[in-house]
């Protein structure tokens, strides 16, 4: 009973914390529609270890950046679970995309939960839109495939290329998205503690330098909103999908013209918020239903948002009761 009573006491403070105490809505100020382009970088398996891995372009492309190790990934701690959320701004209770699904069942327009760039297509029906990815599943299973999108894929090496080759082409995407998976392979095989694995962050981080670089060159930082986010982390064993702080915490890093310089946001900011950000960048309404929201301190001037959580209150009592077994292996693990 006394059990019961403490875990009860345990939720609720919980729910007390991770509800911000701030304004309840953002502003529509400068930074909304500030952007011309939103770039969007996954790190599959990445985790939060930027932050103990050598990566000097990962350092240099924040430096007047906001970083945060500790953004909360989706339960369940598997790539479609957060790929799926991350791009459409739901939990995965929500828009139900699993590894499985995302690799059998290809995705069109008319599904209930869209991912942004169904919304970046309407906003604006004649821009370059492009996604480009070493893990397939994302283009076939999560982005829509009738509405336009520029899609290519390849391995991190060949991605990374593509990627320049696109840029210097003169592409000027107003949503672009990339996967890298090779971090994930080597978590997989090796853990998230062995030498290997950071020696493959920093050839990301290399590879993270050479994007941006052609984006940069190309003029398109000058109204651009660059992100860097990881789906999960891994286990020191190697392997994810459960609830530890090495899986559940994710890096999410942002460098933009109205970016709060050095901020670390808010402390409930979660991997699935990239769809906001990415949608109030450019300027587009955010559609009703979204669980994402705007973290604060992201933005100049801009006050972040409360976690909707009645619109998906299973995701709330799920993502809590997630979050105090995270603690308690943390603190044990
Ligand atoms: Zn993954």
């Amino acid at each position: 009973m006394k059990k019961t009573i403490s875990v009860i006491l345990s939720v609720v403070m919980l729910v007390c914390c991770v509800l911000p105490a701030f304004a309840e809505t953002a502003q529509t100020d400068g930074s909304f529609g500030a952007y011309k382009h939103v770039f969007i970088i996954g790190v599959d398996g990445a985790g939060r270890f930027f932050k103990d891995a050598d990566t000097p372009n990962f350092d240099r492309i924040f430096a007047d950046g906001a970083v945060d190790y500790t953004a909360r990934a989706e339960i369940i701690t598997t790539s479609a679970q957060n790929w799926g959320a991350i791009l459409t701004g739901v939990s995965y209770l929500t828009h139900g995309l699993t590894n499985e699904i995302t690799g059998q069942k290809e995705r069109t327009s008319g599904t209930e939960y869209p991912s942004i760039f169904t919304y970046a297509r309407q906003a604006f029906p004649d821009a370059e839109l492009a996604s480009i990815v070493h893990w397939d599943n994302i283009n076939y299973g999560i982005i829509e495939n009738d509405i336009g999108v520029t899609k290519d894929n390849g391995s991190d090496e060949e991605v990374t290329q593509k990627i320049c080759d696109y840029f210097n082409a003169g592409n000027q995407p107003s949503l672009f998205f990339v996967q890298l998976d090779d971090v994930d392979h080597v978590g997989h095989s090796l853990g998230s503690k062995a030498p290997e694995f950071f020696a493959q962050i920093e050839t990301v981080d290399a590879q993270l330098g050479r994007i941006y670089d052609a984006i940069d060159a190309n003029g398109l930082m000058e109204d651009g909103l660059f992100i860097v986010v990881a789906d999960h982390g891994h286990t020191i064993k190697g392997g994810h999908g459960g609830l530890t702080m090495r899986e559940t915490n994710v890096t999410l890093a942002l460098t933009g013209k109205t970016v709060v310089k050095g901020s670390t946001l808010d402390k409930s900011a979660r991997n699935r918020d990239v769809a906001a950000i990415a949608l109030y960048a450019l300027g587009i309404e955010r559609p009703e239903y979204m669980s994402a929201r705007l973290p604060a301190n992201l933005f100049e001037g801009v006050a972040g948002e409360k976690r909707p959580v009645t619109k998906d209150s299973g995701d709330f009592i799920l993502s809590a009761l997630s979050w105090i077994i995270t603690l308690i292996t943390g603190i044990i693990g």
